[in-house]
């Protein structure tokens, strides 16, 4: 894998956590003024730097990964059990009534059924905001991405947009980890991947929403849009995680999908170093280790093609 590959695969592990400990303490707010943005990591619920559950959902999902050598839903649930049962400070309610009944026994299937029949229409960010692992597990492979994508959705979110939201996000690392840029691997993604209307329509016109227009709440379709807003809108991974967690509401999800997007265009190495510096999260958790920007950048290498059968024959 040359230099470039494993500096963007790198980025998208650190920038998601990066985005999601940003975005952690403007959680719940109002958009900060446009004078007034936030620019450096400060404390809230958690000491500053901290990540929340949208990344150890990820590390979760990349520990399977790991394991697995590929997605297998029922260990990826029990590996979200897991981490519910661990009693995290952060967990979504949807995520939280599947975890739930997935803690009781019942299997992930009727355990996601379930929940979602209850409220058809619910589409929560739950799903796309810890998806970036498969992109880098199946970096080579643009279709097992898409496939990776879709299915850890589904043993949490099984609506449409969430699945279909999920694989284009992942759609957009693939092309960017291959070299596009940020503009091209949208294009690129959008004529890809098959979004249901409403969520095609956000995602067609996110890059021309004008910044008071934004809700950015816990549903896809929000997050979705303020990330591409504010990728689209800057020239830096600084620029555009400024943008987009200082619209406060679920800034630390939308943080974490524009970091991990931000991470694959502009690399590690353009992630400014304070915010590296300050990275910090308990995983497992309860189990007092703490993560830097060190274990992400290893999980990222070890996480590198591992679900991709093609990826791991021998050259020769
Ligand atoms: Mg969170």
């Amino acid at each position: 894998m040359n230099s470039l590959v494993s500096d963007r695969l790198r980025g998208i592990a650190v920038g998601a956590a990066v985005g999601d400990a940003l975005g952690m303490p403007l959680e719940f707010g109002l958009a900060s003024p446009p004078e007034k943005l936030i620019t450096s990591m400060l404390p809230g619920r958690l000491p500053a730097g901290s990540f929340t559950d949208d990344t150890e959902m990820a590390l979760a999902l990349a520990e399977s990964l790991l394991a697995v050598r590929g997605l297998d839903p029922a260990d990826l649930a029990q590996r979200f059990a897991e981490w519910y049962r661990r009693n995290p400070p952060d967990v979504g309610i949807h995520t939280s009534s599947v975890l739930h009944r997935i803690c009781t026994g019942e299997n992930w299937q009727d355990a996601a059924r379930g929940v979602q029949a209850k409220e058809p229409d619910s589409a929560g960010n739950g799903s796309v905001m810890r998806c970036w692992p498969a992109a880098i597990a199946a970096w080579q492979n643009e279709n097992l991405i898409l496939q990776f994508s879709r299915l850890q959705s589904q043993v949490t979110h099984t609506h449409e947009e969430c699945c279909a939201g999920c694989a284009f996000v992942n759609d957009m690392l693939y092309h960017l980890i291959c070299g596009k840029s940020l503009f091209d691997a949208y294009a690129a993604a959008l004529r890809e991947v098959e979004l249901p209307e409403g969520l095609a329509q956000t995602v067609r016109l996110a890059p021309h929403r004008k910044r008071e227009e934004l809700r950015n709440t816990g549903w896809v379709r929000h997050t979705i849009e303020s990330a591409l807003w504010g990728l689209l809108n800057t020239y830096s991974f600084e620029d555009a995680l400024i943008q987009v967690i200082n619209l406060g509401a679920d800034a630390d999800t939308a943080g974490a999908v524009a970091g991990a997007l931000a991470g694959a265009a502009y690399g590690l190495e353009a992630i400014p170093d304070g915010w590296k510096k300050t990275l910090r999260g308990e995983w497992p958790l309860r189990s007092g280790k703490i993560w830097s920007v060190k274990e992400l950048i290893t999980l990222a290498d070890n996480l590198a093609g591992c679900g991709d059968p093609d990826s791991r024959k021998p050259l020769n």
